[in-house]
């Protein structure tokens, strides 16, 4: 037998109701925002990624599905299964030229994304993201809004026991001079940290900070490490940036936590960045994560345009989320004749109720064993029904059976 690769999944009945609802839920409360739905490939060229994510990033490094087409000139046809989707939907918006359009331009997506890691509880090889982009607009009540979206987003699924963690990177000029800072504090430690962290100092060593290896948790612990790391090194408009943020997130009510050690896994953020934690996680208990990119569409061949997003992993939300079965159809219709049966489905539907039908050839017994399982009702379409025109419904609940001569009592 031919199974399902690791690290992917099929989904099906209720659970495939419960993720329509979710891009449902997503899809109303962006809409009302303004944002509106991008669908961008789930391949694209491997440069994209390599300069749009990051070559220090660990995606990148390791966890990217590459493919050489095109025979023999393989290497000018390097394509990548999507890790991520700011990269693409950066892509697109260079692509049919967006920045010609009065900002903000916003969008949101949902779809699968691809990495390949071990597969373990909370990761899987082919997972999906509902993530939003906004352009065009440097302005912290951006921000502040994207950050709120996210807390909307998780509160119309009904889940309020979470945190939010922010902290803001700064800019290309101060960023810089925290990096060198950072080197400096951690070089005497540098050879008890982790391999990945040895890379990392030399690529991105903020990331070290984002280490979960309890060796470089141990080195990141110590005071004098701490000291550098929580000062306030960022300059004074990333700081007047920041501090606009936080004010309006107080005004709006919003509780959240200040985390130096947040930096995210990605090369390209600045300034905000942003992670929305539910003790119920685990290990993996970050469900959304997000921040500024204001120099990404830059860097891809585009305008200087700011920009910021988050994404939400798909399947931790459906591990969060309380689950709701799928509504049965109103009516089943017992019939060992089609074609009445199907001309009666058809008009129901038309009429607005949900109807199947079944295909005949059984016992009337096991067409109502089926109908018990399905449907709400059955409509017993026999000969004396045909015949005499009315129509038997059974509740398939209480079991009580009745007459209906008027088909607009179906309805
Ligand atoms: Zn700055
Ligand atoms: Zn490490």
């Amino acid at each position: 037998m031919i199974k399902a690769q690791r690290g992917t999944k099929d989904i099906l009945f209720d659970e495939s109701y419960n993720w329509e609802r979710i891009e449902k839920i997503a899809s109303e409360t962006f809409r009302k925002a303004g944002f509106s739905k991008i669908q961008t490939p789930i391949f694209e060229a491997t440069e994209l990624f390599n300069r749009g994510v990051g070559e220090s990033s660990d995606i990148v490094n390791k966890e990217m599905y590459t493919f050489s087409v095109g025979g023999a000139k393989k290497n000018e046809n390097s394509i990548t299964l999507r890790p991520e989707n700011t990269a693409g939907v950066v892509r697109a918006y260079i692509e049919h030229n967006l920045s010609r359009l009065s900002p903000p331009q916003k969008f949101w997506y949902f779809g699968p994304m691809f990495r390949y890691e071990r597969p373990q509880a909370g990761r899987q090889r082919q997972f999906h993201q509902i993530g939003i982009e906004a352009f065009g607009v440097e302005d912290p009540s951006m921000d502040a809004e994207i950050i709120f979206l996210a807390i909307n987003l998780l509160k119309s699924f009904n889940l309020s026991d979470f945190e939010v963690e922010l902290n803001s990177l700064g800019c290309k000029t101060c960023k810089e001079e925290y990096k060198n800072s950072i080197k400096e504090a951690i070089l005497p430690y540098l050879d008890k940290m982790c391999p990945d962290c040895k890379v990392r100092y030399q690529k991105n060593p903020l990331r070290i900070l984002d280490c979960k290896q309890p060796s470089c948790q141990e080195i990141l612990g110590l005071e004098e490490i701490k000291k550098v790391v929580l000062k306030d090194y960022i300059c004074p408009h990333c700081k007047n940036h920041f501090d606009t943020l936080t004010n309006y997130l107080d005004e709006l009510g919003i509780n959240y936590k200040i985390n130096k050690f947040l930096v995210r896994g990605l090369d390209y953020y600045n300034r905000t960045v942003f992670e929305i934690k539910s003790s119920h996680l685990g290990s993996q208990s970050a469900i959304l994560g997000g921040g500024r990119y204001d120099s990404l569409v830059e860097t891809l061949g585009g305008p200087k345009t700011p920009a910021i997003g988050f994404a939400l992993g798909v399947e931790r939300l459906y591990s969060l989320i309380e689950k709701v079965e799928v509504q049965k159809p109103d009516y089943y219709i017992v019939s060992n004749n089609q074609k009445e049966a199907l001309k009666l489905a058809l008009k129901l539907r038309e009429s607005g109720k949900s109807a199947e039908f079944d295909y005949g050839n059984r016992k009337f017994s096991k067409q109502l064993e089926k109908a018990s399982k399905t449907a709400k009702k059955a409509i017993i379409l026999g000969e004396d029904e045909i015949n005499q025109g009315f129509y038997s419904v059974k509740d398939l609940s209480s079991s009580e059976q009745i007459k209906v001569d008027n088909y607009n009592d179906l309805i």
